[in-house]
């Protein structure tokens, strides 16, 4: 089975599709005119009767299984979805949206927010401990897409930054370049580390090519002025 993304159209707006062979695993929502873009997105593509679970993202490593849904939205960064008739939605612009989904089998699925510091205490590793913990999960058969999100062409830090800082102490030497004052990090490449690193094949990954920053004509991208607007990652089964 090979993952990959398909651009699309949901609802009139422009997409991608997270595929597994010829199974939608996740749709990203991209960018658009709407002034409430998840808003109008659960109401118009979602089923009524399914539950949404939408947590208030903080960029940390909390996980939340299978709820607490809509209206209630604790904190969390990654969503664990073992029942069906249950949406997982992660809203990103220039962090990474990382879907983790089984392939045969029972299904479940693993939507993450993996931003600069989600990247750096691994939100993939704390998602696939919990999901290893409730549904004994298998990494070699499991699949991943990530991103879009912004590039090592874009995403640079100041060195004297304390996260920046840290980074470059947690991280190995391949992850980031110096340039003066600034460090530029390549997180869909240290993202894509850490899944292969708990049992995911490369084969098995799949790492979109684009970076929000340089297209900010498809994506929704923060450091390009997009504050406030995000893209929308769904997923269920
Ligand atoms: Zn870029």
């Amino acid at each position: 089975m090979i993952p990959r993304f398909v651009e699309s159209s949901i609802a009139g707006l422009p997409a991608m599709d997270l595929i597994l062979d010829e199974e939608v695993k996740g749709r990203l929502f991209l960018k658009n005119d709407l002034l409430s873009p998840q808003k109008y997105i659960l109401e118009k593509v979602v089923d009524p009767r399914y539950r949404i679970i939408s947590p208030l993202q903080v960029h940390g490593n909390v996980i939340l299984t299978d709820g607490p849904s809509l209206p209630d939205r604790p904190e969390g960064d990654g969503i664990l979805l073992t029942k069906g008739d249950t949406v997982a939605s992660i809203q990103v612009a220039d962090c990474f949206p990382v879907l983790i989904s089984s392939g045969a089998g029972t299904p479940w699925r693993l939507a993450l927010h993996s931003g600069f510091k989600g990247t750096i205490e691994n939100i993939v590793a704390s998602g696939l401990e919990i999901a290893r913990v409730k549904l004994n999960v298998d990494t070699k058969n499991s699949f991943a897409w990530i991103g879009p999100g912004i590039g090592p062409c874009c995403y640079g830090r100041k060195l004297d930054d304390p996260w920046t800082q840290k980074a470059m102490k947690t991280i190995g030497y391949k992850f980031f370049s110096v340039d003066g004052n600034v460090v530029f990090f390549d997180l869909p490449c240290l993202i894509c580390h850490q899944l292969m690193e708990l049992g995911i094949p490369s084969e098995n990954i799949v790492s979109c090519p684009d970076c929000t920053s340089c297209r900010e004509d498809k994506f929704f991208s923060y450091r390009k002025g997009w504050q406030k607007e995000r893209m929308v990652l769904l997923t269920y089964f």
